[in-house]
């Protein structure tokens, strides 16, 4: 789908959830919305801009939250701007233990539909000791497992820190969602490769981790995410502003410049 298109739907999408009640159940046939309800980057300027990553996969067999950011009340309070319910939410997926994406998770409101969350295995206990689970039970994702119809986490990618990143297998090739990529986007994206062949990656989006990184390393990464076959890229959170730039620059029209508030329409 190309950036076009993604943005006819997301029109779509907008249109059928123009009332707050709607926006979970709005269905536009075959089609799943990925929306960032945070991050550190400003799209969007009803909401709230702070260091940390969550966004929410709608559409698909379960509704996901992917991450939480840092803090509770910013993550409600973008939520409800974007009249996004997180009662809803089926499945919570941690990508890492960092309190940037876990410690938001007080937003999920007691009494809502979470059962599941999923961990990369080698998730730190003491974070995990400190969730407020309710009668959600914890998975702990060893390697690439389906969550639901379509919808993949790839369990720890490499050695260190304990990182998994989301994937969905839409119509048109895999859309990856990485939390902070601390072992590296190359290595991640190379994973999902060795473990889902032969489908395009059609988008990529979420923190590369790249603000320690140089113009150069940042370009020969870009390069590299191209020759392995990403179509669409989208860096954020931890990515940095040089990184924007220079993806920007390479990816070209295929750049998606993202931030709180961006939903990306997505069709399966
Ligand atoms: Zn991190
Ligand atoms: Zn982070």
């Amino acid at each position: 789908m190309s950036i076009r298109q993604r943005a006819a739907l997301l029109l779509i999408i907008l249109i059928a959830s123009v009332s707050c009640s709607s926006f979970l159940s709005a269905h536009v046939e075959s089609a799943a919305t990925l929306t960032i309800l945070y991050d550190n980057n400003q799209v969007d300027s009803r909401l709230r801009a702070h260091w940390g990553f969550s966004c929410l996969i709608a559409g698909t067999e379960k509704t996901i939250l992917f991450d939480t950011g840092a803090n509770s009340s910013i993550l409600s309070f973008n939520a409800d701007r974007l009249c996004i319910d997180l009662r809803l939410v089926d499945v919570l997926a941690l990508s890492h233990a960092h309190a940037d994406h876990c410690e938001g998770f007080g937003a999920i409101p007691t009494g809502s539909e979470l059962r599941r969350v999923c961990v990369p295995s080698g998730f730190r206990q003491d974070v995990l000791d400190r969730l407020p689970l309710e009668d959600a039970e914890v998975e702990e994702i060893d390697g690439l497992t389906e969550l639901c119809q379509g919808v993949f986490l790839t369990g720890p990618v490499g050695s260190g820190i304990a990182e998994q990143a989301i994937v969905i297998d839409a119509s048109d090739g895999l859309v990856i969602v990485t939390g902070c990529a601390h072992l590296g986007i190359v290595s991640i994206v190379e994973t999902i490769q060795a473990n889902l062949p032969n489908r395009p990656i059609a988008l990529l989006v979420g923190g590369f981790h790249l603000l320690q990184e140089d113009e150069a390393a940042i370009e020969v990464i870009a390069r590299r995410l191209q020759e392995l076959g990403v179509q669409e890229a989208g860096p954020t959170h931890c990515s940095g502003d040089l990184a924007r730039t220079v993806f920007r620059q390479v990816f070209e029209e295929s750049y998606l410049d993202l931030g709180v508030g961006t939903i990306i329409g997505i069709a399966l």
